[in-house]
């Protein structure tokens, strides 16, 4: 990973069912969207010090609906 990358968080809604873990942990990147628990992201650019929390929802997603990928 170079210093300068910027990565990319968004969550594929034909997968997300709502289990919440994403804006359970990390709130700053995702909020409940609906009343039914599915997930918007807030922000599409992952700030630097919020990245290891970005990687922890996609590991943490069951579905594995939470994708961080290169800007
Ligand atoms: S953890 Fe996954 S399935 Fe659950 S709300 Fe977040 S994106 Fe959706």
């Amino acid at each position: 990973m170079s210093a300068g990358t910027k990565y990319r968080l968004s969550i594929d809604p034909e997968r997300c069912v709502g289990h919440g873990r994403c804006y359970d942990l990390a709130p700053a990147l995702f909020a409940p969207e609906d009343d039914e628990g599915h997930a918007r992201v807030l922000v599409q650019i992952v700030p630097a010090d919020q990245l290891e929390r970005a990687r922890m929802a996609v590991a943490s997603c069951p579905e594995g609906a939470v994708i961080l990928d290169e800007a």
